[in-house]
């Protein structure tokens, strides 16, 4: 199979899981994650139709994206590895969406920029460590309502929508079973009123979306292996 053909089988997974799911109502959007793959990898996906497109390195994404975007302008990018306060300024302008915010800092850093023009990124996640691994990132469950109240305080005097949480996303650890860390983001989420879970990739996406997932990130299923 090409990777046109194993796109047209994820959306029919997606479309098939979606109907069996208790969260049937929602939307599922397939983030098509292209890290370590180039345009020659990419165009063809985009040309089958694929408009969302997930990254995890800022530098990367600087690297491969303006040339693709000015041929398709309609190309969504999001987001999904770890933020450094020193690259939110570049990451605000070059991202639709966010999906890693996990500390006070990185707040603080987004809202200050945010203040300035350029700022493309209109969506913000936070991530949460569900399983509490020290290697990870993502604000710990036990942490997370202290960060919600931070991130209340810091925005009510802004204009609405200058920053504001729309969903929760993680990583389950490798080799656990990952239905207890969607079932506690999904929790979190509809305790804070938040629409979005980016939660499943390619090999656990059928649970996530059973669980409620909004936001696949689906990176070895579309693209093949990683490069590198
Ligand atoms: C790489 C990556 C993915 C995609 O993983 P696959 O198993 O290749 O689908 C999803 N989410 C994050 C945060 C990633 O870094």
């Amino acid at each position: 199979m090409n990777s046109a053909e194993r796109l047209q089988e994820i959306r029919q997974n997606i479309a098939k899981w979606r109907k069996k799911s208790s969260a049937s109502a929602k939307e599922v959007t397939l983030v098509a994650v292209s890290k370590t793959h180039g345009s020659e990898d990419i165009i063809p996906l985009i040309e089958a139709g694929q408009k969302v497109f997930g990254e995890n390195r800022v530098q990367e994404a600087a690297e491969k994206w303006p040339a693709i975007r000015e041929k398709y302008p309609d190309v969504e990018l999001h987001l999904i590895g770890s933020l450094q306060t020193n690259k939110v300024r570049e990451a605000l302008a070059l991202f639709d969406a966010i999906h890693t915010v996990d500390r006070e800092s990185l707040v603080d850093a987004i809202i200050k920029e945010s203040k300035r023009k350029g700022m493309r990124c209109k969506r913000f996640f936070i991530q949460v460590n569900t399983g509490e691994e020290p290697q990870k990132s993502g604000v710990l469950p036990k942490d997370f309502p202290k960060l919600m109240e931070y991130i209340k305080l810091a925005t009510c005097h802004l204009p609405l929508n200058t920053f504001s949480i729309t969903g929760l996303m993680c990583v389950p650890p490798a080799d656990v079973e990952p239905a207890p860390h969607f079932a506690l983001l999904h929790t979190m989420a509809q305790q804070y009123k938040l629409a979005h879970l980016s939660m499943g990739m390619s090999g656990d996406y059928e649970t996530a979306i059973r669980l409620g997932s909004t936001h696949v990130r689906i990176g070895t299923a579309l693209f093949g292996e990683r490069k590198l």
